[in-house]
């Protein structure tokens, strides 16, 4: 499973390396991108392996082909893998990109498609050239979220150029040149159109109105994936900001407590927004009910809400969610409001306290203890939140009606 099929092959030039990477020696006519290429491996990869800012190599440097190219070091635990896909090949790609993208091996690749074969050329194996075209379907299991891209039109006005339009849309200029093969940096005309191609910031999603009396428009469903459990995908509706929040923030619980269980989620919206049934507010997509990280619980966790009087709580997990979703500052932080039962936020302050958390940090934190009516702290008391968490997110920027 873990083995590189890069590591397969014995290029001229390749030279015995360590354990961990193999040397590679820069022949005539070679460039990163063709080095990449014939070790399924990205640029980046090779760049960042050995050091390089800048796609130049010459002849005869030695160059570490890292072992692991491309993809970040993939999560294979069994659990937490997120379900099965179709990737549709795209001109352009590469086995070492969709793997990048994916976060998967090119062995778990392979595996999943045993109808890809390295490409023969007279009779001899073809570097690097798999036998996929645009309009194939690869089965994969990623093990990370992966947006879809939205295609966007850019067309080219005076003074701009590839680095400047690659860096103002996040993207790399290899990306820029791969999604644009015929165009050259030298040719470029004012009106010309560039595909570029961009992570949707789902940015279609619109709260209107209130928590209490309002709608969601073009919501977005809190998907399936590690980490967490959905009481009921029925309602896990929500403005794309608040699903980014809150996939963010168990993110960050995943990289720092690697053994926390998954996060009970309960309500968010409906589809639409509007009434919800037992809650007021939950009507614009901006509100969501989670529980409480606890002790001694399997990885799986509670699939109900958990009294926080009758289980342990793991403070420190939960610590890291609410501070994930506060962020360093008022203006940084996604969320307007949580809401935790006084006690219960009693009980966790004198833990972050006694654990020696800054003052400051306290007080923007928490409403205790200056009473339960204090308009103070982004943590307030609501009768009832005992038991789970109610995260009141932001007004996403752009929308208009939304209060
Ligand atoms: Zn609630």
């Amino acid at each position: 499973m873990f083995k590189w099929l890069c590591m397969a092959l014995i290029a001229t030039g390749l030279v015995a390396g360590d354990a961990q990477a193999e040397t590679y020696v820069v022949k005539r006519g070679d460039n990163l991108t063709k080095i990449a290429k014939r070790f399924d491996c990205t640029v980046d990869a090779i760049r960042q392996a050995n050091g390089l800012t800048r796609d130049l190599v010459r002849l005869k440097q030695k160059l570490t082909i890292p072992r692991i190219c491309g993809a970040a070091p993939p999560v294979i635990t069994g659990e937490g893998h997120l379900p099965v896909i179709h990737h549709t090949v795209e001109g352009g790609d590469t086995l070492a990109s969709i793997c990048e993208t994916y976060g998967v091996t090119i062995a778990h690749v392979k595996e999943m498609n045993p109808q890809l074969k390295r490409r023969r050329k007279r009779g001899r194996r073809y570097k690097s050239k798999w036998s996929m075209k645009a309009g194939d379907h690869l089965q994969l299991q990623p093990t990370r979220r992966v947006k879809p891209k939205t295609k966007l039109l850019y067309r080219i006005s005076a003074g701009d150029n590839l680095t400047r339009i690659a860096r103002a849309h996040g993207v790399t200029l290899e990306q820029l040149k791969k999604w644009n093969p015929k165009k050259k940096s030298t040719r470029l005309r004012i009106g010309d159109q560039l595909t570029i191609l961009q992570e949707s910031t789902y940015s279609h999603s619109e709260a209107e109105g209130k928590p209490q009396a309002g709608k969601l428009v073009n919501g977005v469903q809190m998907p399936t994936g590690p980490g967490y459990y959905r009481r009921r995908p029925e309602r896990s509706w929500g403005t794309a900001e608040t699903i980014d929040a809150l996939l963010d923030a168990i993110d960050v619980v995943r990289s720092y407590h690697p053994n926390a269980h998954d996060l009970a989620i309960g309500d968010l919206s409906a589809e639409h927004g509007g009434k919800l049934a037992k809650h007021v507010s939950h009507q614009n997509g901006r509100d969501a009910d989670v529980g409480f990280y606890f002790k001694n619980l399997s990885r799986q966790g509670p699939r109900a809400f958990y009294r926080t009087s009758r289980h342990p709580v793991d403070f420190e997990t939960t610590w890291t969610f609410l501070k994930a979703l506060a962020g360093s500052s008022d203006a940084e932080s996604r969320v307007d409001y949580m809401f935790i039962s006084y006690d219960v936020q009693k009980r966790f302050y004198n833990w972050a306290k006694k654990r020696g958390e800054d003052a400051y940090l306290l007080e923007r934190m928490f409403q205790y203890p200056r009473g339960k009516r204090a308009m103070r702290g982004l943590i307030r008391h609501e009768p009832g939140h005992s038991n789970h968490i109610h995260i009141r997110f932001k007004c996403p920027r752009d929308d208009q009606h939304c209060v």
